[in-house]
């Protein structure tokens, strides 16, 4: 066995503390390498961390909250699209429906415009008619009055009288050349006259049948512009309602758009926090890393000197930040059983048996903020011991034999810790010593 002074040393300064610290963080101080120089400024930094961490779970839960938002946002918006859409495809309707009614509108018109020709053609056959008769009646009249014209001129001298006339025959051949004078005038008068009289009764029948088609012509052309005035009427109910479904649509896809924007800002808000949060976590590496420095400082002026090929580092080799170690700590206010190991993204990272043994305590019950929280011990025989705390899972059980390096735990944050970390204890008849006399310091 090695170390058998070291080991006796601590025996001997732990008997005045006594077996009540066994499962205590505090234990007998260790002067062997002296951090109290940096602790401050350590603390410090330590305290900005908390302070940036406390700020980034600020930002993912303003995150998560505009997240939210944008989901409530997003569905306010569907909403408005699918009226939108709703009212677009009544207003295309509307639009159809007023095209066609545009286009029967224009047909009347151009009907009425035809009939109107139709009538004012009529009118003037109408007139052309009306003047025949006229002449025709001016001709009958003109006739008529020739024939008195030629009585009289033949017996103007006494008797307008055809019997006068008659009886002034100086002789029966006076009397035949008479009468027969008389009968050829009113002959050739009776034809013209008869001609011009069924002259007249033709035209007066052409211009009834006239009247008549324009009569029916006029009946046709109210027809139409009443037909044209019932479609006026819908086209102008159908443009109100156009108007309606034109302004909904244009509010819809305003509040479509309002909702673009606000969706916009909140995401440009959700941008802007993310860029806080990696400034922060770039600055919390930044601390860590200042951290790591000045204690990697503080060991060297330790002196230190490790035992070799015995025991192993209980992590991956990544991580070697020790964030406390052991003995006395300002933080704490007291002493510490153990060294505290981190590093970037340790969380559930495996924690390896320091040395081959058997698990005696498998602790996977434990009170938030008290402690070890979860936590394993394998006994290595000879008195020795190794203690792994604030586990976040456990992968042993008690009676368990465990190899050099087999994965037992891994890392977590339970217990009485600010964050994820390995708080790592050897202990020599269940007094912990710095382990750091045991395990080989490789970095
Ligand atoms: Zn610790």
């Amino acid at each position: 066995m090695k170390k058998e002074t070291k080991k006796r040393l601590y025996r001997a300064l732990s008997a005045a503390v006594g077996a009540a610290l066994c499962l205590s963080f505090f234990v007998i101080p260790d002067k062997s390498f002296n951090i109290n120089a940096t602790s401050a400024s350590i603390e410090q930094k330590k305290d900005k961390i908390k302070e940036l961490e406390e700020r980034n779970k600020q930002i993912e839960n303003s995150i998560a909250s505009l997240e939210n938002d944008i989901d409530q946002s997003e569905k306010k918006q569907e909403l408005y699209l699918q009226k939108l859409n709703a009212i677009q495809e009544q207003l295309d309707n509307y639009n159809n429906l007023l095209y066609y009614m545009e286009e029967d509108i224009a047909a009347k018109q151009a009907n009425i415009e035809a009939l109107n020709l139709q009538i004012s053609a009529k009118e003037d056959d109408i007139a052309q008619k009306e003047s025949k008769i006229e002449r025709l009646n001016a001709e009958n009249e003109e006739n008529l009055e020739r024939f008195g014209d030629i009585l009289h001129a033949m017996y103007v001298t006494e008797n307008a009288d055809i019997f006068s006339v008659l009886a002034e025959s100086a002789d029966f051949y006076d009397l035949l050349v008479r009468t027969k004078m008389m009968i050829n005038v009113s002959k050739q008068n009776d034809d013209m006259m008869q001609q011009l009289k069924e002259s007249i009764e033709n035209t007066e029948k052409i211009k009834k049948q006239l009247e008549n088609d324009k009569t029916d012509l006029e009946s046709s052309r109210l027809n139409v512009i009443s037909e044209k005035e019932a479609l006026e009427n819908n086209k102008s109910e159908l443009t109100v309602k156009q108007k309606e479904a034109s302004q909904l649509s244009s509010e819809y896809s305003n509040a479509y758009s309002q909702y673009s924007q606000e969706i916009n800002d909140i995401v440009n808000k959700q941008e802007e926090l993310q860029k806080e949060k990696k400034a922060n976590a770039a600055e919390i590496a930044a601390y860590q890393q200042q951290i790591d420095r000045e204690i990697q400082l503080a060991q060297k002026d330790s002196n230190q000197v490790y035992q070799e090929g015995e025991w192993i580092w209980p992590l991956e080799t990544q991580f070697t930040m020790i964030t406390t170690y052991f003995g006395y700590d300002d933080w704490r206010g007291g002493n510490h059983s153990g060294i505290d190991i981190s590093g970037g993204g340790i969380y559930g990272h495996p924690i390896y048996a320091s040395k081959a043994g058997t698990v005696i305590i498998a602790k996977t019950t434990y009170i938030e903020g008290y402690s070890y929280g979860k936590y394993v011990v394998i006994d290595h025989g000879d008195g020795y011991s190794t203690l792994y705390g604030h586990c976040s899972d456990i992968y042993v059980s008690v009676g368990q034999q465990v190899e050099q390096g087999e994965a037992v735990a891994a890392v977590g944050s339970t217990g009485w810790s600010t964050g994820p970390h390995l708080h790592f204890e050897v202990r020599v008849n269940n007094i912990p010593q710095n382990p750091f006399d045991y395990v080989k310091k490789f970095w």
